[in-house]
């Protein structure tokens, strides 16, 4: 077990890992332009089961290779962070070390449980991976470390091993095909905003975590309390790669699918933890308890919500750096749908970083 904070009881290394920003954001502490949120485990199969619903099996391939490049180019700062990193990465030990890190960070941030079976430096490795949150996206990811250790191109398979275990084998591949090509790292700056999220004083995450979140680093799973539904640390970069990845083949179709499968949660989110109205509340009721609710998105890092107008009906909520447009829009539109037990569209206008949501009836 790694340390917990005394005050808050999660791993004090997430407050070391991640910081959160004034502006509803949480990057990585080392590599401030990266940034992250903690999203349901179940943010891209929801996706991939409606897109199979409506447009066919989707390409898994493609989700693949987009996840492989993203988490290679998770490393590329890492050259000019370690001293020596030319020479030392040359060294077997060095990769060992390497390796094993990543597997307590794919841990810690709810990936799954990983164990390194074996591993022959410029040839590949096996890992055995436990409950893994996505089991394409984990392989995919652990071969973009292998391509990042080794600078070759890895192929990668995986078989069930057993009940929840898998075994995903990574081999060097003697032409790395077009598709493998490096990505650059998106980087983000973002807007100041004004936040004051309240900071745990023991390890400088969201005293929030803490309370509503069992974090089992052993077992690679992060719980909330409430529901016993599973939560990742992801970069937001992952994330939208791999649908824009997807809309490149099936069409910009995809991103209403990501809005749909996003408010579907959403909704049946407040049910599971019986927040739901039978009844309309009255309007001051509805808009604290939205904006109660909304309260949560820099916690998350899921951006900054900044106003809540509402005309009748239709409401007016403005977002500033959401860290995805088209997943907030529809968390927004499972909100307000779960909230008033009435049936609604959301839309939205970009100004910069700004996004105005508006939610109405229909
Ligand atoms: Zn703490």
């Amino acid at each position: 077990m790694l340390k917990r904070c005394p005050k808050c009881g999660i791993p004090v290394k997430i407050g070391r890992l991640m910081v959160w920003g004034k502006g509803g954001t949480m990057n990585t502490r080392a590599e401030p332009h990266i940034r992250m949120a903690i999203f349901h485990a179940d943010v891209h199969e929801s996706t991939v089961r409606e897109i199979e619903n409506t447009l066919g099996k989707p390409d898994k391939d493609l989700m693949y290779l987009a996840e492989k490049n993203v988490s290679k180019s998770f490393f590329m700062g890492l050259p000019d962070r370690v001293p020596g990193f030319e020479v030392l990465s040359r060294t077997t030990k060095f990769k060992q070390k390497l390796l094993e890190e990543i597997r307590k960070y794919a841990q810690l941030m709810g990936y799954g449980h990983v164990e390194i079976i074996d591993y022959d430096p410029g040839v590949g490795g096996t890992i055995r991976i436990k409950n893994p949150f996505n089991l394409d996206l984990v392989a995919a990811a652990v071969s973009g470390v292998f391509e990042f250790m080794e600078g070759k191109a890895f192929k990668c398979e995986w078989e069930k091993e057993g009940d929840g275990y898998y075994l995903v084998k990574t081999r060097v591949m003697e032409y790395a095909p077009l598709s493998t090509e490096q990505l650059p790292v998106e980087t983000f700056t973002g807007l100041p905003g004004e936040g004051n999220l309240l900071l745990c004083k023991g390890c400088n995450a969201p005293l929030i975590l803490g309370e509503n979140f069992d974090w089992d680093e052993k077992e690679g799973v992060i719980k909330e309390k409430r529901t016993g539904r599973r939560y990742i640390i992801l970069s937001t970069f992952s994330l939208g790669r791999v649908f824009d990845e997807l809309s490149r083949e099936y069409g910009e179709s995809v991103y209403d699918i990501l809005v749909k499968a996003q408010r579907d949660w959403m909704y049946n989110h407040i049910e599971a933890i019986g927040l739901s109205m039978d009844e309309p509340r009255d309007s001051e009721g509805f808009q604290t308890f939205f904006m109660d609710y909304l309260g949560v998105f820099p916690v998350f890092g899921y951006g900054n919500p900044v106003s809540f107008d509402s005309d009748g009906d239709i409401i007016e909520i403005t977002v500033e750096d959401p860290c995805n447009i088209y997943m907030m829009a529809g968390i927004i539109q499972g909100l307000y749908e779960s909230l008033s037990q009435v049936p609604a569209t959301v839309r939205w206008e970009e100004d910069g970083g700004v996004i105005k949501y508006t939610v109405a009836p229909g």
